[in-house]
């Protein structure tokens, strides 16, 4: 299916029409292959067109996405996705750009980009895997390894505070911010629809276990903290999205917040273009007819 060209493929999309024929090489259980189905099922249920996606990514066991979806996408360098990811939005604003990365690459190499997207509020969707470790360079310290977690490179157990992602993102002014698992894949993939469907810069902490660097217990040990939001949450209330990100004794799932009236940087562009066209629009229409053939 996947090797099929659009016009060969159905009009109801299938989560697998999203698939490359490559097979992934993550290890047996990681939380990564459960970001990838609830990717392909988002674009699905929203019948996104293949070549209507961009997925980037930076560097990392989970960086290795795009080549296993069937849309457009790269590998971009160490850190750089977010950056890669505003260019592809802004080239082509129609497109459905999704930024993707670990949590070492994401808040630690590019954690400098993340301020920038925020604020400017592009529209597209990141989603980091987090599994508090660095897998593919064989399990070093991240920047959101819990106090105490014994890695190689923390051979004493590491003593530095994990990032806070939710606290972080919130604090950027992000209109978006969500919190999945790849134990729920269907609740991962609802999100992942709506931080696409939201006009503005989307947020998505993804806590995909490493079972080869954090040990098979890392699911439990993430599903016995875990909790979902009640259903009498209100994400558009800021204060509780600040409570429920300082909230150390568990984990909270779902729609933390959101904020729909904030102008997308592409809405703030275009007005940016008129004003800057309008005292020269004569003149500009002038110079079109002049020099058109
Ligand atoms: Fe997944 Fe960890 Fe294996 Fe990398 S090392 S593929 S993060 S389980």
């Amino acid at each position: 299916m996947s090797n099929k060209t659009e016009s060969e493929l159905p009009i109801d999309f299938k989560p697998g029409d999203y698939k490359s024929p490559l097979k992934p090489i993550w290890c047996a259980g990681c939380g990564n292959y459960a970001v990838l189905n609830a990717l392909a099922m988002a674009f699905a249920q929203l019948k996104i067109p293949r070549h209507e996606i961009a997925v980037i990514t930076g560097i990392g066991c989970s960086s290795r996405l795009p080549g296993y979806l069937s849309t457009y996408g790269f590998n971009t360098l160490h850190g750089r996705a977010v950056p890669i990811a505003t260019g592809v939005k802004l080239a082509n604003p129609k497109a459905t750009v999704i930024a993707a990365g670990g949590d070492g690459d994401m808040f630690s190499i590019g954690g400098g980009h993340l301020a920038h997207v925020a604020r400017r509020n592009v529209d597209l969707t990141l989603v980091v895997m987090d599994n508090r470790v660095y897998g593919l360079t064989k399990g070093q310290m991240s920047p959101t390894t819990p106090i105490d977690s014994y890695t190689s490179t923390t051979t004493y157990g590491s003593y530095e505070q994990p990032v806070n992602m939710v606290r972080f993102m919130l604090g950027y002014g992000t209109g978006f911010v969500a919190r999945a698992f790849s134990g729920d894949m269907k609740q991962m993939a609802a999100l992942v629809k709506q931080g696409i469907q939201h006009r503005g810069f989307s947020f998505i902490q993804a806590l995909s276990p490493c079972v080869t660097y954090r040990g098979k217990g890392e699911y439990d040990s993430i599903k016995s903290m875990s909790a979902q939001l009640p259903d009498d949450y209100d994400p558009t209330d800021q204060l509780a999205a600040w409570q429920v990100s300082d909230d150390s004794e568990k984990i909270h799932l779902g729609l933390i917040y959101h904020n729909p009236e904030l102008v997308p940087y592409d809405t703030k562009l275009d007005k940016l273009r008129e004003k800057a066209r309008g005292p020269h629009k004569q003149e500009i229409a002038r110079l079109i007819d002049e020099f058109r053939p």
